[in-house]
């Protein structure tokens, strides 16, 4: 089942579960530009995307990924959207990466993947690019940090940014390499003042807070000091624990 929360006339949310019995949401958005849609981020299953179809109707479609985590671009084969836009190192996720996941998720869920066909993007860039949509524009920006081909969008006229995965009430580090990185991302958001609203990857839409209380913990790990869960969550939790372990910090 997928929700979609209209925010303004142009700007939809949509929230899609992810994962075969589980709860937990991913979001997206959905944009009606003049003329074309941008479908931000498309869900685990192809049947979220054929569900939020009825919403970009009548104009060509274009997808773009915040990055290439299965949870945010499995969905795209329920649709033929025109484009698809993503980081280049999109690309190479797909080559090697992508294909071996969605082996192994056969193997554990044979029915819950079936109609899955990995659609990589065809169009690529890799440190920012804007889109016109006509009566507001979208500017996408390289964010390293949570993966390496993470990406955040935003939309200046709305004071909206898309985060993805780049900003989460307990951010998942994957590679203590691009920590780093990632600090230098969230400093060069955290002290703008045309953000208004933010939409993580996962989680509630939020103020431009979460750019800081990402930063602060994401240093305490690179220092290497004990930090505490942000939240209290047993989901979050654990990835908190995961993070704490990759960076080799004691779990406080
Ligand atoms: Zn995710």
């Amino acid at each position: 089942m997928i929700r979609i929360t209209r925010l303004d006339k142009e700007i939809s949310i949509t929230e899609a579960e992810f994962s075969p019995g589980e709860k937990w949401l991913v979001n997206g958005a959905i944009l009606e530009g003049k003329d074309f849609f941008v479908v931000w981020d498309t869900a685990s299953y192809p049947k979220d995307v054929a569900e939020m179809k009825a919403h970009f109707s009548g104009k060509p479609a274009v997808a773009i990924y915040s990055h290439a985590d299965w949870d945010h671009c499995w969905g795209t084969c329920g649709f033929e959207f025109n484009h698809v836009i993503a980081h280049a190192n999109a690309v190479l996720r797909f080559n090697d990466e992508l294909p071996v996941t969605l082996r192994q998720f056969r193997n554990d869920h044979p029915n819950d993947w079936r109609g899955v066909k990995l659609v990589p993007p065809d169009f690529t860039f890799d440190e920012a690019m804007t889109l016109s949509l006509g009566y507001f524009s979208l500017k996408l920006y390289y964010f390293r940090g949570h993966t390496i081909d993470s990406i955040v969008g935003f939309i200046p006229e709305k004071g909206l940014l898309l985060g993805g995965d780049s900003v989460e009430s307990v951010p998942v580090i994957n590679d203590p390499g691009n920590v780093q990185p990632w600090l230098t991302n969230l400093e060069r958001w955290m002290h703008r003042e045309d953000v208004v609203q933010v939409l993580p990857g996962h989680g509630k839409l939020c103020d431009a807070s979460i750019f800081a209380e990402n930063h602060r913990y994401l240093q305490s790990l690179l220092e290497g000091h004990p930090v505490a869960c942000p939240t209290g969550t047993e989901f979050y939790k654990q990835i908190h624990w995961d993070n704490c372990k990759r960076m080799g910090v004691a779990v406080a």
